[in-house]
């Protein structure tokens, strides 16, 4: 099939992500290892999300040459469905709350697609499979994310990572930390771990009172959040079909004034700014080194940038935006400059 062959031509053209390492004063014997998944053409990790969907359709028989493909997306996937639907030549609708950033719509029209906006952001899936339902293929990123990845490897981020840690000194993470937004990337690393028989643990770094967090505890899956939250592309509202709960070791949850500040300090670190959940893995991997430091631990541990900072210039690399929310991340960026030469936790227990 064309499609699919023009797939692996983009899949063959493209370079894998690189995995950056830094070393902090107050964690010495403890390397860290941040993923870039900004650097994929569509700037986050949903690159790899949009691929295996669509790859994943296609190789179900359920996507056909020239028929219109939909999913409910108001962030990054969104963004990178665009992108795979005007290479393969598909006209691609995204379902959007009304509300959402006007950047986020000119993103997804300037690649070609069309945003269908809807007024109540309950509403999105069901306008999506009202789309499927007059002749679209729904990709369902909150659905299929979990199964649409080869979690076995075919270079799944998981792969990529331990390939990339090969000739580390400590090339077994004891810890690799991701957010949970559709739960495709907890699961593939989950899985992967368990398959190829390492050590390393799980976390998944969420913003405070998410649907994940409140629902892994207790191995509840009609828990709900307790919180709202700033940061965009995790923290859900409910734990989504994709959440695979078995496969986590760890939760950490990180308040939003922290995400930030964090997020914040990544640019003063990697000279470039990346989004509020990457700020959200780093606090969570500082949490888990300060544990490793006080059992007097050595190793590494590994994290993802998950998608580029330009994306929030308006919001949270502006302190306006975040005063009208009542947000001040100063004081937690002063914290967690302290930390970095302390080794101690950035949130309390
Ligand atoms: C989707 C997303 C995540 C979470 O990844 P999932 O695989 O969907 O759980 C984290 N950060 C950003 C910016 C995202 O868009």
């Amino acid at each position: 099939m064309a499609a699919l062959a023009t797939l692996r031509q983009e899949a063959a053209r493209s370079a894998d992500t690189h995995l950056l390492r830094l070393d902090f004063p107050g964690f010495p014997g403890i390397a860290f290892y941040f993923k870039d998944e900004a650097s994929h053409p569509t700037g986050s990790l949903k690159h790899r999300l949009a691929r295996s969907l669509f790859l994943y359709a296609l190789c179900n028989g359920r996507l056909h040459e020239g028929q219109r493909v939909v999913d409910a997306s108001s962030g990054s996937t969104a963004i990178s469905e665009a992108w795979f639907a005007r290479l393969l030549g598909l006209p691609f609708v995204a379902v959007m709350p009304a509300c959402t950033a006007p950047r986020k719509i000119a993103d997804v029209e300037a690649l070609g697609g069309t945003c269908d906006l809807v007024g109540d952001p309950a509403q999105v899936h069901a306008r999506a499979a009202w789309q499927a339902a007059r002749g679209a293929c729904h990709l369902d990123q909150f659905g299929l994310a979990e199964r649409a990845t080869d979690w076995r490897g075919n270079n799944n981020i998981a792969e990529s990572i331990v390939g990339q840690m090969a000739q580390e000194p400590a090339p077994e993470p004891a810890w690799i930390v991701c957010g949970a937004g559709t739960g495709g990337t907890s699961a593939t690393i989950g899985r992967y771990l368990r398959y190829r028989g390492l050590r390393t643990r799980l976390c998944v770094a969420d913003p405070t009172g998410s649907g994940f967090a409140n629902g892994w505890r207790t191995r509840d899956r009609a828990a709900t959040a307790t919180g709202c939250t700033l940061i965009e592309g995790i923290g859900r509202p409910c734990v989504e079909p994709g959440f695979v709960f078995e496969v986590v070791d760890a939760v950490v949850e990180v308040p939003d004034e922290h995400s930030i500040a964090a997020a914040w300090l990544l640019e003063d670190l990697f000279g470039r700014r990346y989004g509020g959940s990457s700020g959200t893995n780093l606090v969570a991997c500082l949490q888990l080194a300060a544990a490793m430091r006080a059992r007097g631990e050595h190793g590494s541990i590994v994290s993802l940038l998950c998608d580029r900072g330009e994306r929030y210039e308006g919001t949270l690399f502006d302190p306006a935006w975040l005063r009208g929310r009542g947000v001040d991340p100063s004081g937690a960026l002063q914290h967690l400059r302290a930390c970095l030469r302390s080794g101690e936790p950035p949130l309390s227990a």
